[in-house]
């Protein structure tokens, strides 16, 4: 392991104290933001689920690539390295995020998955694995993958067909021989029906929110993406109109194909058919009532946000919490970070979570740590 102090055990915060900030994600966002708290000298303890840092990007799909390219991809203070036109492996990137722990010496305690925050007195408790944290300030730094979205009807089909969600997606050889239609057609379903078309007949149903003008690669590194930064960086904001009219859009219907077209699936013999809309005999039903009669179904229908472990009445009616630029005015020390247009279309990306990080990190109040009565074991 790179981090120097990412550890995978559970006995932190033995000392009883309250921390300054307890940072819920060890992502980008959660390590971005690491970044700055440590550079203000801050007590702070950042916990993730998972086993390793890197391990949301290590858990994709084999063969996905980044969009943005390396010159955009690092976090604060630390370059993404190798050849700054191409888009690294996901695998690179977790390495790079692991390597980024490491260089900051940012206190990443692995294997801790939050399950409950709450506030108590003047300030926050947590609780993972049986134990329990406290800090005047926390931020939830989740990601925006929490909880797969797969329709309901999808436990009626029938058992012999094999179903798996994109984020369980990892290469054709989890299929069955036959054919696979993919469900959904953003970024996700269309790159996974190109790759899985490769060894099976693919039908991909639903309809893309547009394309990306010109070919993505090297040239588009260049000279396009740059243009499409700035609009994602400094024109769509919530601190603009047209930002904000454009909110909807990245959190309900999906973005535009950035790197696959319409003709490249066509092209690999991907069949496009409309949307999935129940299901008739176990197969799936399409909207034009044709059934597609194939033994895989790969749902790239995307995730929904799973809060239900904060308590707090901060969220609206969509479960989104109210905030601005990852300020909850509701509830004071309590901060969002790293989510879909949190603040700019590009808030939940690598291009965009620096800024939005070095924004947060100015705004959590500087608390003294003070002792507290033991660290207790809950029930
Ligand atoms: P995550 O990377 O999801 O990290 C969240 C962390 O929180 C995880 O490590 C998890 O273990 C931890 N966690 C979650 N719940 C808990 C809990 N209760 N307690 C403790 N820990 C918890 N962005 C780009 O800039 N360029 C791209 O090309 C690009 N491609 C993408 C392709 C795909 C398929 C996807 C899904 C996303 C892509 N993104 C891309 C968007 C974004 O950069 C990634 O989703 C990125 O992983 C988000 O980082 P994050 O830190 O916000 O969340």
């Amino acid at each position: 392991m790179n981090s120097n102090r990412a550890m995978n055990s559970n006995r932190e915060n033995d000392s009883g104290e309250v921390l300054d900030t307890i940072i819920v994600g060890g992502g980008q966002a959660g390590l971005a933001l690491g970044y700055f708290l440590a550079r203000q000298g801050r007590d702070f303890a950042i916990l993730d689920a998972h086993q390793r840092v890197g391990d949301a990007w290590r858990q994709r799909w084999d063969s996905l690539r980044l969009f943005t390219p390396a010159k955009y991809d690092g976090l604060p203070g630390l370059p993404f390295p190798g050849d700054r036109l191409s888009f690294p492996a996901k695998d690179e990137v977790a390495d790079y995020l692991e390597a980024y722990a490491g260089r900051f010496n940012l206190p990443v305690h692995l294997g801790v998955r939050v399950d409950h925050l709450w506030q108590e007195n003047s300030h926050y408790a947590v609780t993972a694995n049986g134990k329990r944290w406290e800090s005047a300030n926390v931020v939830v730094a989740t990601g925006g993958c929490q909880s797969p979205k797969i329709p309901d009807f999808a436990e009626r089909l029938e058992p012999s067909i094999v179903q798996l969600h994109s984020s369980r997606y990892r290469n054709a050889g989890q299929l069955q021989p036959g054919p696979v239609l993919v469900v959904g057609v953003g970024n996700s379903g269309a790159e996974i029906a190109l790759d899985v078309s490769r060894t099976h007949s693919t039908v991909l149903a639903g309809t893309p929110s547009g394309e990306l003008p010109g070919r993505h690669g090297r040239a588009a590194a260049r000279f396009v993406l740059p243009v499409v930064r700035f609009l994602g960086l400094h024109v769509l904001t919530l601190n603009t109109p047209i930002g904000r009219k454009a909110v909807p859009q990245f959190l309900g219907h999906g973005t535009p194909l950035i790197r696959t077209k319409a003709k490249d699936l066509a092209a690999a013999g991907v069949e496009s058919v409309p949307r999935v809309a129940g299901v008739r005999d176990g197969k799936p039903l399409l909207a034009d009532g044709h059934v597609a009669d194939v033994a895989n179904v790969i749902w790239c229908t995307g995730f929904a946000d799973d809060f239900g472990w904060v308590e707090s009445p901060v969220f609206d009616d969509a479960g989104r919490p109210r905030q601005y630029r990852g300020v909850v005015p509701q509830a004071p020390g309590l901060f969002f970070l790293g989510q879909e247009f949190l603040f700019a279309a590009v808030s939940a990306t690598l291009p965009g979570v620096g800024r939005d990080a070095a924004y947060l990190a100015g705004q959590i109040p500087l608390q003294s740590t003070r002792p507290v009565a033991h660290h207790r074991q809950e029930a």
